[in-house]
């Protein structure tokens, strides 16, 4: 392997779209854990294990990788990735019979951003071209390959390497994330390559690494670590509220579908702030004016259907059963809330709910942090 997948430079290839759109958020998420998630984790041991079997396929020494996140559909999803990989392989070796294949190689643009690299998936390099692949394991975002930054990056650091030897005029660019079965391919010349490169990605880079530029903030925010506490992005978001209507009276259908535009930018933001707000009052016992930690409520359960239906059954319900046994919601109306209590109250089980943040006006008596243990306010 060469190369870690834990390895990332500043300039990371694949927040440069982000990056690209909002030079300064480059220092100014590097005040915030980079925290992983078991998404980015997953995402990883699909990567090795898809370079695995690439490898063993194209004859090369690999040991099989061993993950928490092995399943069927990751064996399945990174046969498919392999199965592309060898279609393209296979078709570059009908024009050039001296192909370069480098499969994860560490892949360096300093020439572009200074100190920046990143790992390319699969670079197959042959006379007149060169091709990058790259496999995304993530379904919740479909990634497009038409001037994909990240992709532009790896195709940059390729070319400084084999340019010479090559004489490449065309590059093209592939993402394969077969979960979602996008297959988004991208060609390009180098001379629009290049001159992005000069005009766009040199200048930008050198204003983010200073942390200078202007901020802006867009659908790129989502992937920021910066995005709970930006400025930025609120008052963007807060100038979404300011929208004017023609019509005092009706709304058109154009507005209405403009108001869904807005609702589902603003939804996102609330929701990140709120899950932001309810972190810190939970794990770090900040105080947030209006509101509260509450418990959330949760599922009762039965600890024992079997003894549960003789114990109601010996009390004389009988009508205890549809195609199973009736929920506990049912069986309490049945019984009768008081009833229920004395008859199964000991099989029934309530779990502890999770903590979460409501405002004052709930009804629930609050919580708070005590010598590092949560209690209920008397
Ligand atoms: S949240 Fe958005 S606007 Fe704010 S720094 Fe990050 S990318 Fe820029």
């Amino acid at each position: 392997m060469s190369g870690s997948y834990n390895e990332h430079s500043k300039f990371s290839p694949s927040a440069a779209h982000r990056i690209l759109a909002c030079t300064p958020s480059l220092l100014l998420e590097q005040q915030f854990p980079n925290e992983t998630s078991t998404y980015a984790e997953e995402g990883t041991a699909a990567h090795e294990l898809a370079e695995h079997k690439l490898k063993k396929a194209l004859k090369m020494c690999s040991k099989k990788p061993v993950s928490k996140y092995d399943s069927d559909e990751m064996d399945e999803m990174t046969d498919i990735y392999v199965e592309y990989c060898l279609g393209v392989i296979e078709k570059a070796k009908e024009n050039c019979n001296d192909l370069q294949i480098l499969i994860e190689q560490k892949l360096d643009f300093n020439d572009y951003v200074k100190g920046g690299f990143g790992r390319g998936d699969l670079v197959v390099v042959g006379t007149g071209e060169l091709k990058v692949i790259d496999f995304k394991y993530g379904k919740n975002v479909i990634v497009s390959a038409e001037k994909n930054p990240q992709m532009m990056l790896y195709v940059l650091s390729a070319l400084s390497l084999f340019d010479m030897l090559y004489d490449i005029e065309k590059v093209t660019m592939t993402i394969v994330q077969p979960r979602v079965d996008n297959f988004s391919t991208y060609e390009m010349n180098v001379h629009d390559l290049l001159k992005w490169a000069e005009e766009e990605l040199k200048p930008k880079a050198e204003l983010a690494l200073k942390g200078e530029g202007e901020f802006c903030a867009g659908e790129h925010c989502r992937f920021c670590r910066a995005k709970n506490q930006c400025r930025a992005r609120t008052v963007k978001n807060l100038e979404l509220l300011k929208y004017e209507f023609a019509d005092p009276s009706l709304l058109s259908n154009d507005e209405i579908a403009e108001i869904m535009r807005v609702a589902n930018e603003l939804s996102k933001w609330a929701s990140d702030i709120y899950t932001y707000a309810t972190a810190l009052a939970i794990n770090e016992g900040k105080n947030f004016d209006g509101y509260k930690i509450v418990e959330a409520r949760a599922r009762r359960k039965y600890t024992d259907e079997d003894a549960v239906a003789q114990t109601a059954k010996a009390a004389g319900y009988n009508d205890i059963y549809k195609t199973s046994l009736v929920s506990i919601t049912e069986m309490e109306k049945l019984m009768g809330k008081k009833k229920f209590n004395e008859i199964l109250g000991a099989l029934v089980d309530k779990p502890k709910g999770n903590l979460t943040l409501v405002p004052d006006s709930d009804k629930r008596r609050a919580i708070t942090l005590v010598n590092a243990e949560f209690q209920v306010e008397e």
